[in-house]
């Protein structure tokens, strides 16, 4: 079976193979990882070659902090602000979709948010031009969503900005080639191209460690979590662990930019066929189409009960759109192989045969 869950994701079989043998047994020492203390030898050098893998895939350098946090990047939505805006009292945003919304709805509680471009009124389906963003000299930040899951809207291109970069890349972290040095913050839910739930990846520029207001909790604390090489409290260490497998498996596989081939090959193959058939429609303007989720409507929505039951029947899971938008979406992260894309197509291209007029 194929899972296109936007996340909850699809993880890598060969990482769910191996965790299955480690399961109750990890590396002889007759228990599971989970059972074991985080501060002891075993898990420290299992978190510590998880943080140097992904180090090595997205070439951070000493200049970062790495951070494995818990409560998800909607949680980062009110540490960010807590931890990034000093003695300026605004930061900047850009709104892109559903996520970017969520991200400036909390940040409005602790500062003045600047909305310095929006594609609200473009449905968002457009990222809007760079040139037009209403940006405040004075910000302590801008934060941006450079995948958005939902509306399946991508950034191919780094925001170049004056303030401090901060990206919210849950949904595109992993999936192609991007430099780090080009950001400030990086965050990401690890539920999609990381790892199981439970994990939230920070990346942030140790110049920015001491900036946080003094009510901001200790568990929100980007410095607190650094002095404690993210162990303040117990760690999320099965989530951690797991994610450390997918970054062996991202290595094994010859790494980002190997990874970046396929995924360009992927959304490719799926939105060219979209675009080809007269019966399926993708709504995002053509160079700013996500690469992880491909968003899409059928040519009669009183057909997508049926187009998802056969999906489903075939082996093809998952695919129904976001509640806020409808229609039907494929999310084809690393680890959804390109085989799962050939037999969707497959699928949508006989669906569409049987019911067009
Ligand atoms: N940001 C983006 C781009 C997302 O796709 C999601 C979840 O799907 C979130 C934030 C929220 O993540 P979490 O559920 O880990 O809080």
């Amino acid at each position: 079976k194929y899972n296109f869950c936007a996340g909850p994701a699809a993880l890598p079989e060969a990482v769910l193979n191996r965790a299955q043998q480690e399961m109750a047994d990890w590396q002889g020492k007759g228990l599971s990882i989970m059972e074991m203390s985080h501060r002891s030898p075993e898990f420290v050098g299992v978190a510590q070659q998880a943080e140097a893998d992904l180090r090595e895939l997205l070439s951070i350098s000493d200049d970062f902090a790495v951070l494995f946090l818990q409560g998800g990047a909607s949680t980062q939505f009110a540490a960010i602000p807590l931890n990034l805006l000093g003695d300026k009292g605004t930061a900047d945003y850009v709104n892109t979709g559903q996520w970017s919304k969520k991200a400036i709805k909390e940040a409005g509680r602790y500062c003045d948010v600047n909305v310095v471009a929006s594609s609200e009124g473009t449905n968002f389906s457009t990222i809007p031009p760079l040139a037009d963003w209403q940006l405040n000299p004075n910000a302590a930040y801008l934060h941006y969503t450079p995948n958005e899951t939902i509306g399946g809207v991508e950034f191919f291109e780094e925001p170049q900005v004056d303030v401090p970069l901060v990206a919210d890349m849950s949904s595109t972290i992993l999936s192609r080639k991007i430099d780090v040095n080009k950001y400030d913050m990086i965050y990401a839910g690890a539920q999609k191209n990381i790892g199981p739930a439970g994990l939230t990846l920070v990346i942030i520029r140790k110049t920015l460690l001491d900036r946080a207001l003094p009510i901001c909790p200790a568990m929100l604390n980007y410095k607190v979590a650094d002095d404690n090489d993210s162990m303040y409290n117990t760690p999320p260490t099965y989530a951690w662990y797991l994610s450390g497998l997918v970054f062996q498996w991202l290595k094994e596989q010859g790494g980002i930019e190997a990874m970046e081939v396929i995924n360009r090959r992927k959304a490719a193959k799926l939105y060219d066929y979209i675009d080809g058939s007269g019966f399926y429609a993708n709504p995002v303007e053509k160079q700013s189409r996500s690469l992880m989720n491909i968003p899409f409507t059928l040519a009669n929505s009183d057909l997508d009960k049926a187009f998802l039951a056969e999906a489903e029947e075939l082996g093809l899971l998952n695919l129904k759109g976001h509640r806020s938008v409808g229609g039907m979406r494929a999310s084809i992260y690393n680890a959804v192989p390109e085989a799962a894309v050939d037999a969707l197509i497959a699928f949508m291209s006989d669906f569409a045969a049987r019911h067009s007029a």
